[in-house]
């Protein structure tokens, strides 16, 4: 385990009423994994060397964790909510994931044009 000094400048935390840290961000960054792992929002498989996104936290009860996933599904789930996350993962597929997000580049470009 890592200490947490030294990464405070970057800590978003969520704190409770007794200034525990409750869940934290820590980093986020694109990666190339040595081993295979699972997307957190589609679930499907991240092969080992395909390149993902990580997402780096703390959690009171869990202590330091990774997750992992594909970039378009870190690309679709940036702006979710806490309640959004409860149907993942596995609540969407990655084509879906990719569907959306192509259908939303093309509301988008068609928004620039008209
Ligand atoms: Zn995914």
């Amino acid at each position: 385990m890592e200490p947490l000094s030294g990464t405070h400048k970057t800590l978003r935390g969520v704190l409770d009423k007794e200034w525990r840290i409750v869940y934290t961000y820590i980093s986020d960054k694109v990666v190339k994994p040595r081993k295979p792992h699972r997307c957190r929002v589609c679930w499907d498989g991240i092969e080992a060397g395909e390149a993902c996104h990580t997402y780096r936290g703390v959690e009171s009860s869990e202590g330091f964790y990774t997750i992992y996933f594909h970039p378009e599904c870190w690309e679709y789930s940036r702006d979710w909510e806490d309640q959004d996350w409860e149907n993942c993962p596995g609540g969407i597929s990655r084509g879906e994931v990719q569907r959306e997000l192509a259908e939303a580049a093309r509301l988008k470009e068609r928004e620039a044009c008209g």
